[in-house]
């Protein structure tokens, strides 16, 4: 009896903590979003103006919510804005706009470089033996809840949205692969379609393989041969900047990513008209290491 009541009370307060959280999240969506933020989306995520209007304002509220859960800190002498803030916040929502409200729950800082950053790391040599080096970095995702990204490259990456590559996605990807548990190219996909997502995913992954090594042109950027997870969070970045032309040579790939995104940016990339292309600031190969 004892431990039906405590159960009973356990149960109560669960309840009532999702209740108070759901009213909380609701009032942080309601916020109005300030005239000049719209400004800096418009400026720095040029796509938002792709969107239809009940996606726009989607995202808008996707982002009250990372703004008002996330920490930002500025690193190397970089000194946070609200520019800043918004131009992250609007393109790690992007990948949400079609799912729910959940806006990435096991980040919890957002760490920003001026530019890319060095870092060191583990590389294991032919003989076996393992030596340590510094690479520099555009981003990087942790399983302990930090992101780490260059300004200079989220700004170049949000400006050009055509280009398949963006670190913000990127970085974000591996995010939302590591609700998983374990950050391997599977994210939690719910109810169905586990089986089908690792034979296409697998398929693809090696095929990009094989095409990389043989030197042939490929619309996906070969840092996705690294790892699964890796190959997620490209196919991811050419699900968004380059929609078209990956389900003209990756059909299944494409119909796997909208099914999990529950969104076809097709229609973004018609509607999104983008600046002249520029050099990126750093090469794209040392994308995350
Ligand atoms: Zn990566």
């Amino acid at each position: 009896m004892a431990t039906t009541i405590f159960l009973l009370i356990v149960a109560a307060g669960f309840g009532l903590f999702l209740y108070q959280t759901f009213w909380r999240d609701k009032l942080i969506r309601r916020r109005p979003f300030a005239p000049e933020w719209r400004a800096i989306l418009v400026k720095n995520v040029p796509v938002y103006q792709a969107l239809e209007p009940r996606e726009q304002t989607r995202l808008e509220e996707l982002i009250q919510l990372f703004l008002a859960k996330k920490d930002f800190y500025g690193c190397g002498g970089l000194e946070m804005t609200d520019e800043i803030r918004l131009t992250i916040a609007g393109q790690a929502c992007l990948l949400l706009v079609g799912r729910g409200w959940q806006v990435y729950p096991g980040l919890m800082s957002v760490l920003v470089y001026p530019s890319a950053f060095m870092a060191q790391r583990e590389q294991r040599q032919e003989d076996g033996t393992v030596s340590h080096g510094d690479h520099h970095l555009l981003g990087e995702s942790w399983s302990n809840g930090k992101v780490i990204l260059s300004w200079d490259d989220v700004t170049s990456g949000g400006r050009d949205f055509h280009d398949g590559h963006n670190v913000v996605l990127h970085e974000f990807a591996h995010q939302l692969d590591g609700l998983s548990g374990a950050t391997n190219g599977a994210p939690p996909l719910g109810g169905s379609g586990h089986e089908t997502w690792a034979q296409v995913f697998s398929d693809n992954y090696e095929d990009l393989q094989a095409r990389a090594a043989q030197g042939l042109p490929t619309v996906l950027d070969r840092y996705g041969t690294t790892n699964p997870a890796e190959f997620f969070a490209v196919a991811t970045e050419a699900f968004y900047e380059r929609p078209s032309a990956l389900e003209r040579v990756r059909p299944d790939l494409y119909t796997e990513l909208q099914r999990y995104y529950r969104i076809d940016p097709k229609r973004w990339e018609r509607e999104y008209e983008p600046p002249p292309r520029q050099a990126p600031a750093t090469p794209w190969p040392n994308k995350c290491d």
